[in-house]
């Protein structure tokens, strides 16, 4: 690293998931210019098991499978949901991400519980669990 920086847990949380699967996010070393990947996991912690989880069915499907290496070009929260976006990705890939984004809007973004979850829709959609969206106010 060139200039110093102060890593945030959620900054080591994200770089262990992004070094965790490096065929995935290989682009998360590129450039502003060449990819969105480079913004990281653009979305809160409280979703980082779950793309873990994803990550981890893929990349073993990927290697057992012969399904073909997918790259993550961007992951990040849209819309109170989770969003994968890849350079291309088999039917059976796509039911995969599919069902982790599902799953995303029923799983606190903050904190990841899956209970007591709610949407807001005061102007921008937020999936979070009662107690963080008290506590975000
Ligand atoms: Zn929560």
């Amino acid at each position: 690293m060139k200039f110093k920086e102060t890593l945030t847990d959620r900054h080591i949380e994200e770089q262990k998931i992004l070094k965790k699967y490096p065929k995935i996010f290989k682009q998360a070393s590129g450039k502003v210019t060449e990819t969105c990947m480079c913004w990281g996991l653009d979305c809160g912690e409280g979703w980082y098991q779950l793309i873990d989880i994803l990550c981890h069915q893929l990349q073993f499907d990927i290697d057992h499978n012969k399904q073909p290496q997918i790259e993550a070009t961007q992951v990040k929260e849209k819309f109170g949901g989770l969003r994968f976006y890849t350079n291309g990705s088999t039917d059976r890939q796509d039911a995969m991400i599919d069902f982790a984004e599902l799953v995303s809007q029923y799983t606190c973004e903050r904190c990841g519980t899956m209970k007591d979850i709610t949407q807001n829709k005061n102007g921008w959609i937020k999936t979070l669990c009662r107690k963080c969206r008290k506590e975000k106010k």
